[in-house]
C-alpha cells in the first residue's frame, strides 16, 4: 500500500472508532478534535493528512516542530505543542504554536507570555495535570491547577484553554480521566472559556471520550508505529 492509501485507511478507521466512542458516550463527534501527533514523521505526511481532513497537528520537540510548521506553512493548520517545554525554547515555540498543552509551572507562563507578546500573538494554553505523579512526564498536581490557571488567564499574550493529561501507564485510564474531568470542571467554574480537555491517545481514546475529552492526541493510530 502506498503512504496515501495507508493514511486514508488509518484515518477512516480512526474516525469510526471516534464515532463509536461518541455514540457510546451520547456525544456528538463534532465535539472531539483530532490532534494528529506527527512526531518522527515527515512534513509530506502532514500534507497528506490535511487532505483527509486533519486541521490540527501536534509535535513534542521544538526543533522538529519548527521545521515542519515552516514546511507546511501554506496548509493553514493549527499547531499544538504537546511535549515538555523548557523556558529557553519558548521563543521558538511562540513563533509557530497556536496551542501549548504542557503548561505546568509559573516560569513557563512568564517566559511563554513574554515571547508571545514579542511576536504579537495570543497562544492558547492548557494546564498539564499530573494524574499519578510519574516522574519525568511533567504536569502539575491536581490541587495546584486552579492557581496556575489564574496565572495563565492573567498573562497578556496567553489565553487559558483548559487542561491536558496523559493516563497513568499501569492504571485504569477511565478512573484517571474521570479525575481529570473533575479538575477541568473546577477550572471552568472560575474560567468559563477554559473548556478544552486534551486527553486520550491511540490506546485510550475511548475512555477519554467517555469522560469528556474535547481533543484526542493521536500518533500511532493515524501514522503507524514509530
Ligand atoms: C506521542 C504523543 C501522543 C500520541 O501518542 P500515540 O500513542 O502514538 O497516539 C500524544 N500525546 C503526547 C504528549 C505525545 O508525546
Amino acid at each position: 500500500m502506498n503512504r496515501r492509501d495507508e493514511l486514508a485507511a488509518n484515518s477512516a478507521a480512526l474516525h469510526a472508532r471516534i464515532a463509536d466512542a461518541c455514540a457510546a458516550a451520547g456525544r456528538d463527534p463534532s465535539e472531539v478534535t483530532v490532534v494528529a501527533v506527527t512526531k518522527t514523521w515527515p512534513a509530506s505526511d502532514v500534507a497528506l493528512l490535511s487532505e483527509f481532513g486533519v486541521t490540527d497537528v501536534g509535535e513534542n520537540r521544538d526543533q522538529e516542530a519548527a521545521q515542519k510548521a515552516r514546511a507546511c506553512a501554506c496548509l493553514d493548520l493549527t499547531w499544538h505543542f504537546v511535549g515538555r517545554l523548557q523556558t529557553n525554547k519558548c521563543r521558538s515555540v511562540a513563533s509557530y504554536a497556536d496551542v501549548v498543552h504542557s503548561i505546568d509551572r509559573p516560569r513557563l507562563v512568564t517566559a511563554l507570555g513574554r515571547e508571545a507578546r514579542g511576536v504579537r500573538r495570543t497562544i492558547r494554553c492548557l494546564i498539564q495535570v499530573d494524574l499519578d505523579e510519574t516522574p519525568g512526564r511533567g504536569g502539575v498536581a491536581p490541587d495546584a491547577v486552579d492557581r496556575l490557571g489564574d496565572e495563565v488567564a492573567a498573562a497578556e499574550g496567553l489565553s487559558l484553554g483548559g487542561v491536558m493529561a496523559m493516563a497513568p501507564r499501569e492504571n485504569d485510564p477511565g478512573a484517571a480521566f474521570a479525575r481529570l474531568a473533575g479538575v477541568a470542571e473546577r477550572l471552568r467554574r472560575a474560567h468559563p472559556d477554559a473548556r478544552a480537555i486534551s486527553a486520550g491517545m491511540s490506546g485510550d481514546l475511548e475512555p477519554a471520550i467517555a469522560h469528556g475529552a474535547t481533543h484526542v492526541r493521536i500518533g500511532t493510530a493515524l501514522l503507524g508505529a514509530r
